[in-house]
C-alpha cells in the first residue's frame, strides 16, 4: 500500500507544451535564427522533467555565461508565465488530486518555475493539496527533490511507500535513480516522436 504520489506537473496535470513551445521557440529564435522546430521539438519532448536552464545550455551548444543563461531562462519563464490561462489542467486531473488528497500525501516536483507552479496551482485551490511543492528555479528537478521529500516525511521506508507519476524521459531517470515505482502518463499532444499508453485520472487511481 503505498502512502506517498510525487506529481510531475507540465505534461501530466496540465497540457503546457502545445501552446508554450511555439512561444518559446519564436523566443529562442530570436537569439539562435538557425534553431529547428523539429530539433527543438524532438529535444525538449525527449528531455521532458529537465530544469529548463539545463535544456538551454544544450540548445545553446554550451556557449553561453551563466548571467545571459539565467537571463534568457527567465525570459521564458516569464513567457510561460503569461501563457498560464492556456495551460489547462488535463481532464480529471482537479478532482482527482482533490481526492488523492484524503487518502495520501502528495508533493509536487517540477522543472518549472516557482512563480508558474504556484499561480497555476493556487488558482485552482489545489496548491493546498500539496506538502510540499519543489520547482526548478532554485534546486533543479532531480533526485534532490525526492530526498527533500523524504527528509520531510522521516520515514526510512519512503522509497518502498511511494510512487512517481510523470510523463517525462527524465522522470523515469530520477524515479529510478531513487528507487520508486513509478506510473507514466501519455497525453501530450506531440506523438510523432514516442507513442506511448495514455493514462487517465480514474486509471490512475485504479493502479494504486
Ligand atoms: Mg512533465
Amino acid at each position: 500500500m503505498k502512502k506517498y504520489i510525487i506529481f510531475d506537473m507540465d505534461g501530466t496535470l496540465i497540457e503546457s507544451e502545445s501552446s508554450n513551445f511555439p512561444l518559446m521557440f519564436k523566443h529562442l529564435q530570436s537569439y539562435i535564427p538557425e534553431l529547428e522546430w523539429d530539433y527543438f521539438v524532438y529535444y525538449c519532448t525527449q528531455t521532458a522533467g529537465t530544469p529548463l536552464h539545463e535544456q538551454l545550455e544544450v540548445i545553446f551548444k554550451n556557449t553561453l555565461d551563466e548571467d545571459t543563461l539565467n537571463k534568457i531562462t527567465g525570459e521564458l519563464y516569464d513567457i510561460i508565465k503569461n501563457n498560464s490561462e492556456n495551460n489547462p489542467f488535463f481532464e480529471g486531473v482537479l478532482d482527482m488530486v482533490k481526492k488523492l488528497n484524503s487518502d495520501y500525501t502528495l508533493f509536487l516536483s517540477t522543472g518549472n518555475s516557482d512563480e508558474y507552479a504556484q499561480k497555476k496551482l493556487s488558482e485552482w485551490w489545489i496548491a493546498v493539496c500539496f506538502d510540499r511543492i519543489m520547482w526548478s528555479s532554485i534546486i533543479g528537478k532531480w533526485p534532490e527533490h525526492i530526498k527533500l521529500f523524504k527528509d520531510l516525511t522521516q520515514d526510512e521506508d519512503f522509497e518502498k511507500y511511494c510512487v512517481y507519476i510523470w510523463d517525462g524521459n527524465t522522470d523515469r531517470e530520477i524515479a529510478q535513480m531513487s528507487g520508486i515505482d513509478f506510473i507514466k502518463v501519455w497525453k501530450a499532444w506531440i506523438d510523432k516522436y514516442e507513442v506511448d499508453y495514455t493514462v487517465e485520472a480514474e486509471e490512475i487511481i485504479q493502479k494504486l
